[in-house]
């Protein structure tokens, strides 16, 4: 589906004509393609910690441009802002006065990282104060970036450094095109757990990966991706789909299964297919869902009940075959779909929400139990994409929602898919129990 506004406003006439009626001017987002360099320009490493000057050696280490001060009118590509040593709310000031003094200078599609400790309660109150503080400047810069560009942060808890594997990768996230509709967003690096890939462009080379709902839309996509990063798949979605699911198969050269996952059978379904077909599983991606709207008065047990057994029952049933199963590894992935529904709340969607909020909720519980076998689940919230789902939506409501979020435009299919992509990797084994928007910083809730 194509967002024909943002074309009109991007070429020749179209373009001045909004900029003088001060109209939105969504920006062509940078989005990754395999071979092309992670950034184009400079990338400044602000801080006086001794983490930033590790980080900045893991960089140039990269071959990236990497400088310690920005040099006034030079376009840069990136700023990585160092804050994992603030103590004190006023420690804020210098760093970031600092790095709002070279935004001017930042390219279109630029990345503005910071990389600082989570608040806890075992902080003093200052330490606390100066750590939460990052949270509420970096959603609040993000709003600010112009140009595609994006801002988002990076949380080391415990004894994570930054240049440990999972911060190291969420910082490459974060810099390339993978990363192009997250913005605002914090993602916590939990342990030093974790492998960077030979190569950053197949990072999921030998690995076996199932996507449920991949005969179309967000599913279809999620399975181009992870086959062009080196995946083979299995791809699941219900009988009724199935020409469209062998259509996706042949594309990825994967193997389609036909089955409803809200069988009762289906982790065990899933599992027997994956073994005799690839002889193992490593990775499960829950991505279908239903939709079945209406106010909370008008609900009936049908659409209730249905949205919560596919959405959020399904998948509990399915994770526990697959945690049961010896089958399951070695350092198994799960990543789970869920919605910015689930956490703002959408009128009209209580069924939905409680459900996406479910698969939240979900995620956070079974992280330790992953954990225990050195595997990770995490779930991608994402906002308003470009789909046939969103497509339905009427006129006005989908240009409201469409431009309601920082970078004024409804994110594709594929940015779901890079995010998926990326928490899948062996180099995301650090991170576990998250929850990543992918929604260009909706506007809407939290
Ligand atoms: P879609 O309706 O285009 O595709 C969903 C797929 O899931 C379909 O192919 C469908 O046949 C399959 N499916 C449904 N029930 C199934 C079952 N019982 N067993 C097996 N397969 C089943 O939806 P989409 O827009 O691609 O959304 C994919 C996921 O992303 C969903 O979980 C959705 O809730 C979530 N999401 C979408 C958006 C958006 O803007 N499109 C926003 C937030 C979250």
């Amino acid at each position: 589906m194509t967002d024909k506004y943002a074309q009109l406003v991007n070429q020749g006439l179209g373009r001045n004509v909004a900029r003088k009626l001060g109209l939105p001017q969504p920006a062509v987002l940078r989005r990754y393609k395999p071979g092309q360099p992670l950034i184009t320009g400079p990338i400044v490493v602000q801080g006086d910690s001794a983490a930033a000057d590790k980080l900045a050696a893991e960089l140039l280490a990269w071959d990236l441009d990497v400088r310690r001060h920005a040099v006034p009118r030079e376009k840069l590509g990136a700023i990585i802002l160092v804050l994992d040593d603030v103590a004190r709310p006023e420690d804020l000031e210098k760093p970031v006065l600092a790095a709002g003094a070279s935004l001017r200078d930042l390219a279109p599609g630029a990345r503005v990282l910071t990389v600082s400790r989570p608040a806890s309660e075992a902080d003093s109150p200052a330490a606390a104060a100066a750590r939460q503080g990052v949270d509420g400047f970096l959603r609040s810069l993000a709003k600010e970036l112009r140009a595609g560009a994006t801002g988002n942060g990076i949380l080391l808890s415990g004894d994570v450094e930054p240049t440990s594997p999972s911060a190291l990768a969420a910082v490459r996230f974060f810099l390339s095109g993978r990363s192009a509709f997250v913005d605002g967003q914090f993602l916590t690096v939990s342990s030093t757990d974790g492998q960077l890939p030979d190569d950053f462009d197949r990072p999921l080379a030998g690995k076996v990966a199932v996507v449920t709902g991949a005969a179309r839309g967000i599913g279809a996509e999620i399975a181009r991706t992870l086959h062009r990063d080196g995946a083979t798949l299995v791809l699941v979605d219900l009988p009724a789909a199935g020409d469209h699911l062998a259509a996706v198969a042949n594309e990825v050269k994967g193997t389609a299964l036909q089955l409803d996952i809200s069988r009762d059978d289906a982790g065990q379904r899933i599992i027997e297919h994956a073994v005799q077909r690839h002889r193992r599983l490593g990775i499960m991606i829950h991505n279908a869902g239903i939709t079945r709207d209406k106010l909370l008065a008008n609900m009936d047990h049908a659409r209730w009940s249905s949205v919560i057994n596919i959405n959020i029952a399904a998948q509990l049933r399915i994770n526990e075959a697959l945690l049961a199963s010896e089958h399951f590894g070695p350092a198994p992935r799960i990543v789970s779909v869920a919605s910015t529904s689930g956490i703002a709340g959408n009128r009209g969607q209580t069924n939905y929400a409680a459900s996406k909020g479910g698969v939240m909720g979900m995620v956070r519980a079974t992280a330790p139990l992953l954990a225990a076998s050195g595997g990770t689940i995490n779930a991608v919230a994402p906002g308003f994409i470009e789909t046939e789902m969103t497509e339905r939506i009427p006129f006005a409501l989908r240009e409201i929602a469409r431009r309601a979020n920082s970078l004024q435009q409804g994110g594709k299919p594929s940015d779901v898919a890079e995010a998926i992509s990326f928490l899948a990797s062996g180099a995301a084994g650090g991170i576990n129990g998250e929850v990543l928007r992918v929604c260009g910083q909706n506007m809407v809730g939290a």
